[in-house]
């Protein structure tokens, strides 16, 4: 008998990956939790119906919410992560020669331990001394935590439950507060092509909050739309003016490019054009 996982974009749309096996599900005190053995994408992780990861295409989102904020700054010290419960993130940063020290916070810890059971290639970054494990509210976190960051990366689930406040104009302010003078943050963003208004509002606060917001793209397969966008506030550093020639190289990336740190942020122009006119 043939399976299907079918993960649905509102009731218009919907995915379908063929299903070689459930490996396991549970209801975790925030979230349905569920890992898959896909046909096209091997294991995934799949939290309240959407998929949030996938051995077959991780490192394109995990590479390109970690190098490109990295990057932009001229020496991350000190990282915290907000979510990314798979690990994949905290994997990337830890490649940075200059961070000393990586926390992250996460809300479910149900998710971590299914990761390092299920995922372990993608979950190893919790295996870094330079790494530390926080199991909270993220929002609660940042609030208590001013002048502390370098860099901090939202690695959030899509704007509902317990992720609806990282989404928040208020949590932005929290997240300035928490950054240092010279910080930047990037929280990932949706889809271009199905969350365009909230990319606008996104840069809005961004740019009242910080000054500066930047919006770049990646081209994920297991995202709604394929083109997933992840949107930088920053107090100082512009991440679009980096020069490629001085980004030091990280071995063993798969996506991630110097020539593509800058060419993440030319938009399309459906996306330019409504980002301009609103900010
Ligand atoms: N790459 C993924 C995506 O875009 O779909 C996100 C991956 S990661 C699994 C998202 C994590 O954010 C989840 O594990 C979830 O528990 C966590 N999360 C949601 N709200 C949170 C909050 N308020 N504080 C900390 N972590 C939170």
């Amino acid at each position: 008998m043939e399976l299907w996982f079918t993960e649905k974009q509102g009731d218009f749309l919907a995915t379908s990956y063929r299903v070689r096996k459930t490996l396991h599900t549970e209801k975790t005190p925030f979230q349905d939790l569920a890992v898959l053995d896909t046909v096209p994408f091997g294991r995934m992780l799949v939290l309240d119906g959407f998929v949030q990861t996938t051995v077959g295409d991780e490192f394109i989102y995990h590479e390109m919410i970690t190098h490109v904020p990295l990057n932009s700054h001229p020496s991350p010290k000190k990282v915290l992560i907000i979510g990314g419960g798979d690990g994949g993130t905290m994997r990337e940063v830890v490649k940075h020669p200059s961070v000393e020290k990586c926390i992250q916070v996460e809300i479910d810890e149900k998710v971590v331990e299914a990761s390092k059971r299920f995922l372990p290639e993608i979950a190893c970054g919790f295996d870094s001394p330079k790494g530390e494990l926080i199991i909270d509210d993220g929002i609660k976190y940042v609030k208590e935590h001013p002048d502390t960051f370098d860099v901090i990366i939202i690695d959030s689930t899509d704007p509902v439950g317990p992720a609806v406040g990282l989404f928040s104009r208020e949590f932005y302010s929290s997240v300035h507060r928490a950054l240092k003078e010279d910080g930047l943050f990037v929280a990932q963003s949706e889809s271009p092509n199905y969350e365009l208004d909230l990319i606008v509002r996104i840069n809005r606060d961004l740019r009242e909050i910080f000054g500066l917001s930047r919006t770049y793209v990646a081209h994920i397969q297991t995202y709604p739309g394929t083109m997933w966008s992840f949107t930088i506030g920053s107090k100082k550093y512009d991440p679009k003016k980096v020069d490629p020639a001085k980004i030091a190289e990280i071995e063993g990336l798969r996506y991630y490019t110097p020539e593509l740190h800058v060419g993440a942020f030319a938009l399309p122009r459906f996306v330019a054009d409504r980002i301009k006119e609103q900010v």
